[in-house]
């Protein structure tokens, strides 16, 4: 189908971008990589009347490092995350998850910030942004806000970004181990989204626990922390029955379960238990 009829503005500057917003927010839609708002405007789920294409913003595709905080520009592509040397040393979790993303054209245009935004229960980038304790930086005429990941994914298809508002950035604290994490999952076999994918990021100290968080994306309408996994494993030796039993409750904070084709509720409880443990046990082996 065609869309329907729209302006279209392409800014140069985050602040450019933020007076428009503030112009047309209310029926304005950004427009970054696309793989998400254009089929959306096709088939007229979305009709906005005006559309702000963020591609021509350099400062929103950089990616740098900066003291203990990686800084990702929201625009930065998943195939640019997922070739970034920089990142690769300082936390490759990062480049993991962005080469499980779709396949190589979508990880050509798809965006971290799109993907975030966006909040496909079934994307990859929640688990991860959740185990990282990263933040989501977003601008608007009123200022700067900063999200904690774990604040951000509302419901289904709904992230705590608001129409005047515009992603700028997403900050990483460096991880103290940075071997010490995965990204494992199910992936659906047509689009490679997630029918369960969990994240796992560790800190060990002398064979023990010290610290961890676990993403979990595909199971629930949003992708959400396994606390109880968490609090069942900080502080203990990871032997098997310890990960076992903890990873036993990997289901235990989803609000509910999704059923579709791709899979049962039931069935995506058994596999977020199955990949809890197995992410749990790789990261604890590669740290
Ligand atoms: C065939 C196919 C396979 C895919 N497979 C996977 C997969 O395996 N795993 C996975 O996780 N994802 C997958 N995706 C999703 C894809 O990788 C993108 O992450 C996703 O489409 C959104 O990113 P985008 O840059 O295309 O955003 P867009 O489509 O441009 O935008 C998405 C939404 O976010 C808003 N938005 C975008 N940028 C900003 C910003 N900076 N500030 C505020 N709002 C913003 C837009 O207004 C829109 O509402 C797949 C997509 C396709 C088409």
């Amino acid at each position: 189908m065609i869309p329907n009829n729209f302006e279209y503005f392409a800014p140069t500057s985050i602040d450019e971008a933020v007076k428009l917003l503030e112009k047309h927010g209310d029926d304005c839609k950004i427009l970054s990589g696309g793989h998400s708002l254009i089929p959306a405007l096709k088939l007229r789920l979305a009709a906005p009347a005006v559309v702000l294409d963020i591609g021509r913003i350099k400062e929103l595709k950089q990616i740098k490092i900066d003291g203990n905080t990686i800084r990702i520009g929201a625009n930065a592509t998943h195939s640019e995350i997922a070739n970034s040397a920089e990142l690769k040393q300082h936390c490759p979790l990062l480049g993991e998850t962005a080469a499980q993303i779709g396949d190589q054209q979508v990880r050509n245009r798809g965006t971290l910030g799109g993907s975030l935004t966006h909040a496909d229960p079934a994307a990859d980038w929640p688990a991860a942004m959740l185990a990282l304790n990263a933040e989501i930086v977003v601008r608007s005429g009123k200022g700067e806000r900063v999200i904690k990941a774990a604040d951000f994914f509302v419901d289904i298809m709904t992230s705590a970004v608001q129409p005047h508002e515009i992603v700028t950035e997403i900050r990483v604290p460096k991880p103290a181990q940075p071997n010490a994490a995965v990204y494992l999952k199910v992936p659906q076999s047509a689009s490679g989204y997630a029918v369960v994918g969990v994240a796992a990021q560790l800190k060990i100290n002398n064979g023990q626990c010290e610290d961890v968080s676990i993403g979990v994306t595909g199971l629930a309408p949003k992708a959400f922390r396994a606390k109880s996994v968490e609090d069942a494993l900080r502080g203990k030796a990871l032997d098997e029955g310890t990960v076992s039993a903890a990873t036993a409750k990997a289901d235990a904070d989803a609000s509910d379960a999704m059923e579709d084709i791709h899979a049962s509720g039931d069935y995506r409880r058994h596999l977020a238990r199955v990949y809890a443990k197995r992410a749990v046990q790789t990261a604890a082996s590669r740290a």
